[in-house]
């Protein structure tokens, strides 16, 4: 990737330092003093061991090398342990990067061509998914991927690459910092894959962006994203909504159904809502950097958000049209443990005499009552309209076989 050597170490080193910087007893941070433990004082070894090896690969460069932009971005990204390998002051280290960042901007704005030397700096910023968050850093970095959606410059692909990787980052990382991104050659037709916290692309998608630009791989970006956002919810249980439920819902019975999946395709709220999270991300990005809106990605995401906010849950399984809540509801019968395993089922769901059956309308409105959390009341209000209806198409029924007997 880069081109010399010592880009190379400094690279690896500093990131190392980014993880090592942890102390591996108690979670707190070294001292740029001390180098121990700021929290519990216990040695910190391998943090020591980074440092001296950045020491040593700052001592042998030469003047020229110093100079160059790739040094001055390692040491803004080691931040307050940049004392322990150079004199230069933090603000003088800003002081640089602000006056470097303006010339490149300049030159990205306009279009021109980058430096070998400028775009491994740039690589550097950008990182490889250590998120690092820098007004001017994400200036530049939208410039990078907006010059290529529009063919204008042709840059290194490992640029263009971070890039699309920082931008990954500022979707998902604050909510998952576990959150990674790769590319893969993926199965043909798949323009991107999520599987738990990891992001993958598809090197067809990438390269289609680098040769022939568009925002497409904006669109794949923020469904990626979304998917790794639904996932961290569903692992921690998190509900804010109806939708969130239903995709839980989906998920349970995707595991023990997995065609479920392909035989629902268009009405799988986990695509629907990662496909209008895409399109969202592709059109505010077109929107600030082109000021364009396109109208087929609008038509797309009106239907899509349609389907969003009507809570359908029937669904295509075993050739018959269901309801996915009755579907959960005979996986938890058959598997109970699921009940306990996951505290996501207890809004629509109770044990009752070891039975699991659901919770009357009542027993909804009392835990509507009880409920604290008022960011959850539109929840509550779905499921007793839900319940509600489920009661009526009960007594319809009921009524039917009434009249059939007399
Ligand atoms: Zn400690
Ligand atoms: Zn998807």
């Amino acid at each position: 990737m880069l081109e010399t050597n010592w880009k190379k170490e400094l690279l690896t080193e500093q990131q190392k330092v980014a993880k090592d910087c942890i102390c591996p007893t108690c979670g707190g941070n070294a001292s740029n003093q001390t180098l121990d433990c700021n929290y519990c004082g216990n040695e910190n070894l391998a943090f020591k061991k980074d440092i001296e090896r950045i020491t040593d690969v700052l001592g042998n460069l030469s003047e020229e090398q110093l100079k160059d932009p790739f040094v001055m971005i390692s040491l803004l990204k080691l931040g307050e342990y940049s004392s322990l390998v150079s004199d230069l002051s933090m603000e003088d280290i800003n002081k640089e990067y602000l006056s470097w960042s303006e010339t490149i901007i300049d030159k990205l704005i306009s279009a021109k061509e980058l430096t070998v030397v400028d775009q491994e700096a740039l690589i550097n910023l950008f990182g490889n998914g250590d998120f690092y968050q820098n007004e001017k850093a994400s200036v530049m970095q939208n410039l990078v991927i907006a010059n290529t959606a529009r063919q204008a410059v042709h840059y290194s692909p490992e640029l263009v690459y971070g890039a699309l990787q920082q931008c990954f980052c500022q979707l998902i990382k604050l909510n998952v910092k576990e959150a990674t991104m790769e590319k893969k050659k993926l199965e043909e037709g798949t323009a991107g894959e999520a599987q738990s916290y990891i992001a993958r692309i598809d090197e067809k998608n990438f390269d289609d962006f680098m040769q022939h630009g568009g925002t497409f791989i904006l669109n794949t970006l923020g469904h990626e994203a979304r998917h790794i956002y639904q996932n961290y919810k569903r692992y921690h249980s998190i509900v804010e909504d109806r939708n969130d439920l239903i995709m839980f819902y989906e998920s349970i019975v995707r595991s023990k159904k997995p065609e479920i999946y392909d035989d629902n395709y268009l009405n799988m709220l986990v695509e629907i809502d990662a496909r209008v999270y895409g399109a969202i991300i592709e059109q505010q990005f077109l929107k600030t950097m082109f000021g364009v809106s396109v109208e087929s990605i609008k038509r797309e995401y009106e239907a899509d958000y349609a389907l969003l906010t009507n809570h359908d849950t029937m669904r295509v399984i075993d050739d018959k049209k269901v309801h996915l809540e009755e579907e959960v509801l005979s996986s938890l019968n058959e598997d109970p443990e699921l009940y306990d395993k996951w505290s996501q089922f207890h809004y629509e769901f109770v044990k009752d005499n070891g039975c699991i059956r659901f919770k009357t309308t009542s027993e909804l409105i009392d835990d509507c009552l009880y409920n604290s959390d008022s960011a959850k009341n539109n929840l509550y209000y779905a499921l007793i309209d839900n319940s509600r209806k489920r009661d009526m198409a009960m007594e319809s029924r009921q009524q039917m076989s009434s009249s059939v007997t007399m």
